[in-house]
């Protein structure tokens, strides 16, 4: 038979799935393993939102919407935007899509010619490569400084003529940094004088600790260039939801809203009444949710400090980065099959040695974990 597409053999698997998979296979076999490996709030999606959904549902919510998203969900979105993001939005920039990971697979297609090289920073969340490869681009890694976890003057090294675009995630999946005014500014100068295009993944914006969230869009004339990723999954727990979205210059939805007509065609219908729920009601469910992982966090990072171990600063998302000493993947292994504690190897995030551990599990769990963890160090 003939060979299957040279450029999706060419992408690799996701590598975080690899020990999540290994986890499951003994949980299986009756073994008391503990995942920590998973990127997914623990928190059933708050009651009101779960209402909204259902009462969309009973009066018929069941059919096509238009692509780019119900117009009161665009309008609820815009609206947050303006309030929140220090920077104007209308309801037209807007594109719902099936989960922040859709909206970002479709602006790596609305952006990118084959050729065209995105700048990711590194650590990385897995799948922005996969992504610009699949738009047929090239990644181009540039390594954080990896005590501040900041960016340094040494990304415009990265900058040639094919360079088109640049990803940036903050809060950080996998280190939990949060880029500073110096460091975002630095980006938004490097993208005006090269003329690149800006991803802003901000899906973590709302757990946040103690530091402040800045939109890259909100800075200069980047709002001209940069397409703001962001979702329900983290911030209300609406994984599952399969629902985010996109805010950028018209002309960028108009190209991504193509890629959605002919693929997706929408987010599903009743779900988009959910996320208008969620973004125009009570907002003391996220805070809820943030206040239970900065407790969390804190007795983790501690924990992790006390045995010995340099952690990243974990000031955002729900990640614990752990430095480690030797090869991450074997001591994920050996932590994974002495201690029977699932984490995710800093490789899988183009950052080895370095350990990702999720504090999105139960205190209870945790305190259990960091124990094992202790008695193989
Ligand atoms: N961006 C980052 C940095 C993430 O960690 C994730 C989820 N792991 C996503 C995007 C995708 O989220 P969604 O569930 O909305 O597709």
């Amino acid at each position: 038979m003939r060979r299957l597409s040279e450029k999706i053999s060419a992408i690799a698997s996701s590598a975080t799935l690899e020990i999540a998979d290994k986890a499951k296979k003994m949980q299986r076999e009756g073994i008391d393993v503990i995942s920590l490996s998973i990127g997914e709030p623990d928190f059933d999606t708050p009651p009101h939102i779960r209402d909204a959904c259902i009462d969309a549902l009973k009066r018929g919510e069941t059919h096509y919407a238009p692509s780019n998203g119900i117009p009161e969900l665009l309008a609820a979105i815009s609206e947050k935007i303006t309030k929140e993001n220090g920077f104007s939005c209308k309801p037209e920039q807007v594109i719902v899509a099936c989960g922040a990971k859709d909206a970002i697979y479709e602006a790596t297609e609305a952006v990118l010619n084959p050729g065209d090289e995105t700048i990711l920073l590194t650590p990385a969340w897995v799948s922005y490569e996969p992504c610009v490869q699949i738009a047929g681009g090239n990644a181009v890694k540039h390594a954080v400084n990896t005590k501040t976890f900041q960016i340094d003057d040494s990304l415009l090294e990265q900058v040639h003529a094919k360079t088109k675009m640049i990803v940036v995630n903050s809060p950080s999946n996998p280190s939990g940094a949060v880029f500073d005014e110096k460091s975002m500014k630095l980006v938004a100068d490097l993208c005006c004088d090269h003329d690149i295009y800006a991803m802003s993944d901000e899906i973590y914006e709302k757990l946040i600790y103690g530091k402040e969230h800045i939109s890259l869009a909100s800075i200069g004339d980047m709002a001209q260039r940069t397409i703001t990723i962001n979702g329900f999954s983290k911030s209300y727990a609406m994984t599952g939801w399969r629902l985010g979205y996109a805010v950028a210059p018209v002309e960028i939805i108009r190209q991504m809203s193509k890629v959605q007509q002919h693929s997706v065609s929408q987010a599903t219908t009743f779900a988009m009444w959910g996320a208008v729920a969620a973004l125009k009601g009570d907002q003391r469910c996220v805070e809820e949710m943030r206040t239970e992982f900065d407790r969390r966090r804190k007795f983790v990072i501690s924990d992790l400090n006390q045995m010995g171990y340099e952690t990243a600063p974990a000031d955002g998302a729900f990640y614990a980065f752990v430095k480690v000493d030797g090869d991450d993947m074997e001591i994920a292994a050996r932590w994974l099959e002495e201690a029977h504690v699932a984490a995710t190897p800093g490789s899988a995030f183009y950052a080895p040695g370095w350990i990702r551990l999720s504090y999105a599990t139960s205190m209870e769990k945790l305190r259990d974990a960091m124990q094992r963890i202790r008695s193989v160090c």
